[in-house]
């Protein structure tokens, strides 16, 4: 009887969320004795999936089209279905592929070992999806890939009803954490060798809202939010307090919630990061009120200030959509406008894509591919020139850079190691004479700047070895202790399998 443990394989789409979620069905497999598949063939596929693109659909049924072969000679293999598409689609995954073992759904990621094996002794394929979240992600075993940098979920799902968008009716409305539960998780991570987390929701600036009315809130939360501040510029502050925790990131808020107490807490809490990842979605007035966003132009402009005045080095992002439904020039042009007036440091860009099941998706006005294509050329065009001409203004400048694990696809043959500098821009860097690991600090000066990264030719002036190096060096030579089972993040680097996931609830476009 071949008694070699199981292996395993997750290939991950879409946005943060779910690479946060893959990270804990590796953590719940490997609890029950799985084991990567690494280059061989897995005994178990799950497809964590994303329900945002209109193909979304034709490209999971693709990839299991190709894979019923691969099962039929493969004897005992088993795929499994999870993510948003599959609470979305529920049984009729197992009707249009016969041939998958398990589907789950966003609210009971946790239940994927027992499915997996209760399909294996009655030989019959289980779906099992629950309307509302049965345990926090972040209390399940997890297998982080990144041993320096970490995501912290403080909540799931979300209250907002944005036209376009599928994901509260596939996460649900908003949940968050205890207070004291998120930096509990936080200092266990700091202990391992994490030294950067990234907070984590789908409207992080939101947080406390899933608490209800503060009268009736957790202690703890009352007590954050005591001096008047909202609990997540209070989380915000609390995160300043853990020893040995550099970097503070988050994302992704909501500019309707973002208050003059975060941009304050942002601004006075030293590891809180100078970067924001701020979702636009569309400049015009009309499209924000179609869209249901719940701000306008010159609210959101105010925020851009702000920020700019507290912050004076902060590197903003963003994500916008073109040819929403209704979507006419003279609005294109106010998208253009507030493009100009933000000076994003960058931007994801998005051709609208209608989802079926939203109230967008009905709306009058779907615009002609090409009429969205050539306005989309035109946005990625002038993005790109106010990148590059935002990153020539960091030429000369002196930046600590934190040592990333593949982030410099062209590292090898331009002998450069690559990092993440505090604003979270890319900085190619020359090799060090001094050995250098991802987690460790290094002190570069930038001499040539691109559109999307910046380069530091000259000798590194200083290293900093960290503890989050000596983390990255133990689990090379698989000396690392075990991850703190039921506590580890996922990694701010992208997922080997996943597509390109974006911040935050930008992946609705
Ligand atoms: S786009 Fe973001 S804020 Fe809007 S409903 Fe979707 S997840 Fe919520």
């Amino acid at each position: 009887m071949n008694t070699a443990p199981r292996t395993y394989e997750i290939r991950t789409y879409g946005c943060q969320m779910n690479v946060h979620d893959s990270e804990r069905l590796s953590g719940l497999l490997e609890a029950a004795g799985y084991v990567r598949a690494g280059d061989t063939e897995p005994d178990v596929v799950v497809f964590n999936t994303c329900a945002v693109r209109e193909n979304a659909d034709n490209r999971l049924y693709g990839n299991l089209g190709h894979l019923r072969p691969v099962k039929d000679g493969h004897p005992g293999m088993q795929i499994a279905v999870g993510g948003c598409l599959a609470q979305k689609d529920r049984d009729t995954i197992v009707r249009r592929a016969p041939w998958v073992d398990v589907v789950f759904g966003t609210h009971n990621i946790g239940s994927l070992p027992a499915l997996l094996e209760r399909a294996r002794v009655q030989s019959e394929a289980q779906v099992e999806i629950e309307e509302s979240l049965v345990t926090f992600p972040s209390t399940l075993p997890t297998r982080r890939e990144s041993p320096y940098a970490a995501w912290v979920s403080i909540s799931v799902g979300c209250n907002n009803t944005c036209t376009f968008c599928i994901v509260p009716s596939l996460r649900g409305k908003e949940k968050d954490r205890r207070p004291g539960e998120i930096l509990a998780e936080i200092e266990a991570l700091v202990a391992e060798g994490v030294l950067e987390v990234t907070l984590l929701g789908q409207n992080v600036n939101a947080y406390g809202s899933g608490f209800g009315a503060l009268a009736a809130a957790p202690d703890e939360v009352r007590a954050m939010t005591a001096g008047g501040e909202s609990a997540f510029a209070g989380l915000l502050r609390a995160c300043g307090d853990v020893g040995g925790l550099e970097r503070v990131r988050f994302t992704s808020p909501h500019p309707k919630d973002f208050t003059d107490d975060v941009i304050a807490a942002m601004a006075e809490t030293p590891n809180v990061m100078p970067s924001l990842h701020m979702p636009l979605q569309a400049g015009s007035d009309a499209v924000l009120r179609a869209m249901r966003r719940s701000y306008r132009q010159e609210r959101y402009l105010g925020i851009i200030d702000k920020v700019r005045a507290a912050i004076p080095d902060a590197a903003i992002t963003t994500d916008i959509i073109v040819g929403f439904p209704g979507e006419t020039e003279a609005d294109f042009e106010e998208t253009l406008h507030v493009v100009r007036e933000a000076r994003f440091s960058s931007a994801f860009t998005f051709q609208y894509s209608k989802r079926p099941g939203t109230p967008a998706a009905v709306m009058d006005g779907q615009l002609p591919k090409e009429v969205v294509q050539e306005r989309y050329e035109r946005l990625v065009a002038l993005q790109e020139e106010i990148s590059w001409e935002e990153n020539k203004k960091q030429l000369g400048r002196t930046l600590e850079v934190l040592v990333a694990e593949g982030e410099g696809r062209k590292d090898q043959a331009t002998r450069r190691l690559s990092g993440r500098a505090p604003d979270n821009r890319l900085v190619h860097f020359a090799v060090p004479e001094e050995p250098v690991r991802p987690g460790d600090m290094v002190t570069v000066e930038v001499t040539y700047a691109a559109p999307h990264h910046l380069v530091a030719d000259k000798p590194a002036p200083a290293v900093r070895r960290t503890r989050a190096g000596d983390a990255w060096e133990a689990r090379q030579a698989g000396t690392a202790g075990p991850q703190g089972v039921s506590l580890g993040m996922p990694s701010i680097g992208r997922s080997a399998q996943a597509d390109t996931p974006v911040p935050g609830c930008s992946a609705v476009s």
